[in-house]
């Protein structure tokens, strides 16, 4: 019999969530593997993401394994994406949720600032659709779903400062970037069956955000209709919504998560 109510199953899966061993990233590593999908997370260095990929797994009892790889470095994204094809795979979907941010007025910004952001918040993320992109046209897989971590910044600029005007000028920048990037993939991809689609939280309580000073925090937790940041695990049904079949006819859209704030 039919189950009741809007499941969806990620069982037979296997989906790459860059930056899945924290925050929000985490949050969707998580709700993945409840789902049954067998989860690779790619991280750049934190030292305990190798368990944290193994509690996943072990909690779900699915197959869910952490690689090490900086997403700015196309090469080895790619050779990555093999490893995990071959190894948990045939690869499925992708989250391209890693992501970095500079927060300092714009008079002082440097170009490492910039490159620092760009090169995981854009490039990073082209590098994982195009390598996932590659083992799908390779092996003529039909159905690949790829979600971006891009933010409600793509839109608006929001501030981080308290009575006088700070931005994160690289960083909403990026988002602006990525979010257009997605729109491009989309539609030069349709042609393979790969759909390409963002999700744009607002504030979320992860450590981006814990890094803003308490007074700055509420202050902008004030500005949210809903009054407060999102949890992580609030950004996770958005997402698997996208990468499912559910979303079959989605593709090139942004989802905006942001608590009411980009209508106020
Ligand atoms: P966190 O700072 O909590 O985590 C960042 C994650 O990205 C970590 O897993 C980190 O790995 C990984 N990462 C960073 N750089 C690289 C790299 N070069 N290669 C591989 N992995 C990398 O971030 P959030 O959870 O807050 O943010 C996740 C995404 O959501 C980002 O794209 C962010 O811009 C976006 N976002 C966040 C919002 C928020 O309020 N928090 C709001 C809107 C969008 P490691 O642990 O090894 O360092």
């Amino acid at each position: 019999m039919a189950a009741r109510g809007f499941v969806i199953d990620f069982t037979g899966k296997c989906i790459i969530v860059t930056g899945g061993n924290r925050g929000i990233g985490r949050a969707m590593s998580d709700s993945l593997a409840a789902a049954g999908a067998r989860v690779a997370i790619i991280y750049r260095g934190s030292k305990d993401a190798v368990e944290i990929a193994e509690k996943i797994g072990k909690d779900n009892n699915v197959r869910c394994k952490a690689y090490k790889c900086d997403v700015s470095d196309s090469d080895l994204v790619t050779k990555t994406f093999k490893e995990i094809n071959d190894e948990l795979g045939p690869v499925t979907g992708l989250v391209a949720n890693a992501g970095v941010s500079v927060v300092k007025p714009a008079l002082e910004m440097t170009k490492d600032d910039f490159e620092k952001v760009f090169t995981v918040n854009v490039l990073g993320v082209f590098n994982a659709a195009r390598a996932a992109a590659k083992l799908w046209v390779d092996s003529k897989y039909q159905g690949g779903s790829i979600v971006i971590t891009s933010s409600m910044s793509s839109q608006i600029i929001n501030q981080v400062g308290v009575g006088k005007p700070l931005t994160q000028i690289f960083y909403n920048s990026s988002k602006a970037a990525v979010s257009n990037l997605m729109k491009g993939l989309a539609a030069e991809w349709a042609q393979h069956n790969i759909r390409v689609n963002a999700v744009c939280p607002g504030y979320v309580e992860t450590d981006q955000t814990s890094s803003m000073e308490e007074s700055i925090r509420n202050y902008q937790a004030s500005q949210v209709p809903l009054g407060r940041f999102a949890k992580p695990h609030e950004m996770a049904p958005q997402t698997l919504l996208l990468l499912s079949d559910y979303a079959s006819y989605m593709t090139g859209e942004e989802y905006f998560v942001h608590g009411g704030q980009l209508v106020s």
